[in-house]
């Protein structure tokens, strides 16, 4: 079957589909990774124990610190050398890896390729990619599924939002793939240098990271376009994972690949609206069980007025995880701190911000106190600046540090 025939699976036929996947993956992560062994077995089960798919949540879930504990290869189902492709993710004190095989690879680049025909990219569009490096893997992806589809494909590399609107407007892009700041912060650069919008752009994919319908409609109207909402997360699926149709009615999930659960983050109990675990049913290199993503969804279960019949998301705000955003690249409250206590050998007192104006960096707050005082201006902003150097390496993205007195 196409990939794109399973989207319009029966109800019935995707519960036959997922109890035998789910049956699959469990006994391959039993079999071969040492850590969900060890788990399954300190709660009681064995994958036989998985009969349907509600099943599912007597298992233990998976959580971010998990994959950096068991770094860097405890987490693999597949010798390293069956492994083609690693990229690498800024935790503390670990990074977060994963891998992937080639069967892995295809499958993914079959994703968004779904993801990208959804959207109606066609082979004489101009698609033009700006997003920060930290979001790599999303780059990798979008690239390769529009070269299959035959786009030209223009990446991003280290330049002024003023250069992209120019190349976009030279090369007359109708596709513009970004983040929402990054879309909000080409109107303020436009704006400020009297610079005019692409007016070959007819879509905006707008990626990692949720958009407010006030901003949405502000988007739409400014640059004049379309704009289409993909949901995707680093540690397990770029973009393909979930997408908006045209009805725009929440998120297809990519449901021959992962099997969905919404649970109340503080019971660990399924409820209508809650925190988004993710099982994944056909990877080969980093199969994950019941990973917690941090993200607040509710999830539609009835069919899609488009005709799919993938589960959807609607992706709510705050979410769970402790964490903040800034152009899409996601900042962990725990990666941070680790970074603070690594640079200053203890955690000072500090608050973090990212502000609402794409243009302005995140701001780091910290309180002076006996450890961190030094006599000097000069060697204040010398400690200043070793923060913000640490977090440039860190997470590629600027940062500004503040003293504040005690
Ligand atoms: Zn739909």
């Amino acid at each position: 079957m196409e990939q794109k025939d399973l989207e319009y699976l029966s109800l019935e036929d995707w519960r036959q589909w997922h109890i035998e996947l789910l049956q699959a993956t469990l006994t391959r992560l039993y079999q071969r990774v040492p850590f969900y062994r060890e788990s399954l077995e300190a709660a009681g089960l064995l994958p036989e124990d998985l009969a349907v798919p509600e099943d599912l949540s007597r298992f233990p879930p998976t959580t971010r610190k998990d994959l950096a504990e068991h770094y860097p290869y405890e987490l693999f189902a597949v010798p390293l050398r069956e492994i083609v492709r690693l990229h690498v993710f800024p935790w503390h004190p670990n990074p977060i890896v994963k891998g992937y095989t080639r069967q892995d690879l295809e499958a993914l680049r079959g994703l968004t390729v779904r993801f990208l025909s959804a959207a109606g990219l066609r082979s004489d569009d101009i698609l033009y990619i700006a997003l920060e490096p930290g979001m790599a893997v999303w780059i990798e992806d979008l690239k390769e599924g529009a070269e299959v589809l035959g786009a030209t494909v223009i990446p991003p590399s280290p330049r002024r939002p003023e250069t992209d609107l120019r190349i976009m407007k030279d090369f007359r892009a109708s596709v513009l793939a970004t983040t929402p700041s990054l879309a909000r912060r080409f109107l303020r650069v436009s704006e400020r240098l009297g610079l005019p919008l692409p007016r070959s752009l007819r879509l905006l994919l707008l990626l990692g990271e949720p958009v407010s319908p006030r901003d949405r409609a502000l988007l739409e109207e400014v640059f004049g376009v379309q704009t289409l909402v993909a949901y995707g997360i680093a540690e397990i699926l770029g973009p393909g994972m979930a997408y908006e149709c045209e009805r725009r009615q929440g998120l297809h999930l990519a449901a021959d690949h992962l099997y969905p659960e919404v649970v109340d983050p503080e019971t660990g109990r399924t409820a209508p609206e809650g925190e988004l675990l993710l099982t994944t049913l056909r990877v080969r290199a980093n199969p994950l069980l019941r990973f917690r993503t941090g993200d607040r969804v509710r999830l539609l279960r009835e069919k899609c007025p488009c005709g799919r019949t993938t589960p959807r998301l609607e992706i709510l705000e705050p979410g769970y995880e402790e964490r903040w955003s800034f152009r899409g690249v996601k900042i962990y409250r725990q990666a941070l701190e680790g970074l603070l206590r690594e640079t200053y050998g203890h955690l000072p007192e500090y608050r973090f911000r990212t502000a609402e104006d794409p243009e302005e960096e995140p701001l780091l707050e910290i309180r002076m106190n006996e450890d961190l005082f030094r006599p000097s201006i000069v060697a204040l902003h010398e400690e200043a600046h070793r923060f913000e150097r640490a977090f440039r390496e860190f997470f590629g993205l600027p940062c500004r540090v503040k003293w504040v007195e005690a």
